[in-house]
């Protein structure tokens, strides 16, 4: 796969984000909209998160669409995963009003392809200079789009997820939902629901200000959530950012899962009933590679970006290899059996599956996971490409991995050494065993970035 997220120069990692009347207007999703219905015909479906801007930018992002002769579907609010499996079930393309977990004064754009995955990069670079050179064929009176409502769908989302699972598996436990007034109010407790479960709900109104808690579902913000499942002596509290395309657990005792042990949680039920491909970004924690081997499974490492983890499992697919499962270690899993793209509702039943299956708590679980100490940095750097190779050069015996920045495996510790795509800084994440092998190889990657000038 070829690496090109450094080249785009409108979309990041995951679409494209600004601050409302700064960096990102009506007149750039107006351009955007004219941008995807020049490079996609038929019909592209549009949906929102709760944003207070959603409304605004949705108007003049369709207005593009339509004036470039493309039929309009406005699913109105609803979650990223649920606006691309309706892509990949009905439509042509789709366009994702959303800032994700950025805080309510942003808003942005994901465009999705007509399989439901979010564009890759040489398309995005093509929409991109089509936006920059305003190339759009904007068509004659009477061959513009015309545009319908297709909120009502979202119930087949929701059909989808729960006919994954066998009937009632929820049934004798009690959830705790925070959808963190995102577009997942209108999903995820109906899910869990119908999946027997007995569910309560905190910031659960549909309000692009947030009252409750910030899109990005921190610990911090959560403590709402973990007293609720205490309160409640719920099995799990599930927490969703700004566009549901993660979710994130609290376990029965109200304490917050990291990421990467709720990937390896569910890693751990998945690799025991099925053996194949397991798909993640190099920043991973080595939980889910160990697990996964435990298994006789084996991992793939992919650049940091769900794009790369979905495309990279479809590649596999295709070439005949099985797929069982991906995701990131920021609570945004991919079930090849559902859609190829991060999905917090999925996620949410699936934690379900897994607590009925095991019947085990949560923490209990969790506590069974391989043993890790991660530490996650940032180093201040101008020149990273220059600093990469410094540090490259400073570990000649060790293993060197440049799927995206570099990542250097020791025999006890690895650290990954990456750019930040957009900021003059370089992010650092170093993992082991124990926080003193941890610590230690943190140190000697440091004192090699220090003596570089
Ligand atoms: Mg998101």
């Amino acid at each position: 796969m070829s690496l090109k997220k450094q080249s785009k120069r409108l979309f990041g990692t995951n679409g494209v984000r600004g601050v409302i009347g700064k960096d990102m207007t009506p007149d750039i999703m107006l351009n955007l909209g004219a941008a995807l219905g020049s490079l996609r015909k038929g019909t592209v479906a549009v949906g929102r998160d709760t944003r207070t801007s959603g409304p605004a930018l949705s108007h003049a992002l369709k207005s593009g669409l339509l004036l470039t002769g493309c039929d309009v579907i406005d699913c109105g609010i609803l979650p990223t995963p649920a606006l691309q499996y309706l892509v990949k079930e009905h439509y042509d393309a789709g366009a994702m009003i959303t800032a994700s977990h950025n805080p309510p004064e942003y808003n942005g754009l994901k465009v999705i392809e007509p399989d439901g995955t979010e564009m890759g990069d040489d398309a995005t670079i093509e929409l991109e200079n089509r936006f920059f050179s305003k190339s759009f064929t904007i068509q004659p009176w009477d061959k513009v789009g015309t545009e319908s409502d297709g909120s009502a769908r979202l119930e087949e989302y929701i059909s989808a997820i729960v006919s994954h699972f066998p009937p009632d598996i929820g049934k004798n436990f009690t959830v705790v939902v925070d959808p963190g007034s995102g577009p997942a109010s209108l999903t995820t407790p109906r899910i869990l629901t119908r999946l027997g479960c007995r569910v309560h709900t905190i910031n659960d109104q549909l309000d692009g200000r947030f009252p409750g808690r910030l899109p990005e579902p921190s610990a911090e913000g959560l403590r709402a959530l973990s007293d609720a499942v205490v309160s409640t002596k719920a099995v799990f509290g599930v927490a969703h950012d700004g566009d549901a395309d993660r979710a994130v657990f609290v376990d029965e005792n109200g304490n917050y899962i990291e990421e990467n042990q709720e990937f390896g949680v569910i890693a751990e039920e998945i690799c025991s009933r099925e053996k194949g491909l397991v798909v993640t970004p190099v920043s991973t924690s080595q939980i889910i590679e160990k697990i996964a081997e435990k298994y006789g499974s084996n991992i793939k490492y992919t650049p940091v970006g769900s794009i790369y983890v979905a495309r990279t499992m479809l590649d596999h697919i295709s070439a005949g290899e099985k797929v069982v499962f991906g995701g990131e270690g920021n609570g945004g899993l991919i079930f090849p059996n559902h859609q190829f793209c991060r999905d917090g509702g999925m996620t949410a039943a699936m934690m379900v599956w897994v607590l009925t299956s095991r019947n085990q708590s949560l923490s209990a679980l969790v506590k069974k996971l391989p043993r890790n100490f991660m530490i996650k940095e940032k180093i201040h750097s101008h020149k990273s490409g220059a600093l990469i190779a410094h540090i490259i050069q400073s570990f000649p015996h060790l293993k060197i991995d440049k799927t995206d920045g570099v990542k250097i495996s020791a025999p006890s510790a690895w650290a990954l050494i990456r750019p930040s795509g957009t900021e003059p800084f370089m992010r650092v994440i170093v993992e082991s065993d124990t926080r003193e092998n941890a610590e230690k190889f943190y140190q000697d990657i440091m004192s090699v970035a220090s003596s570089f000038s």
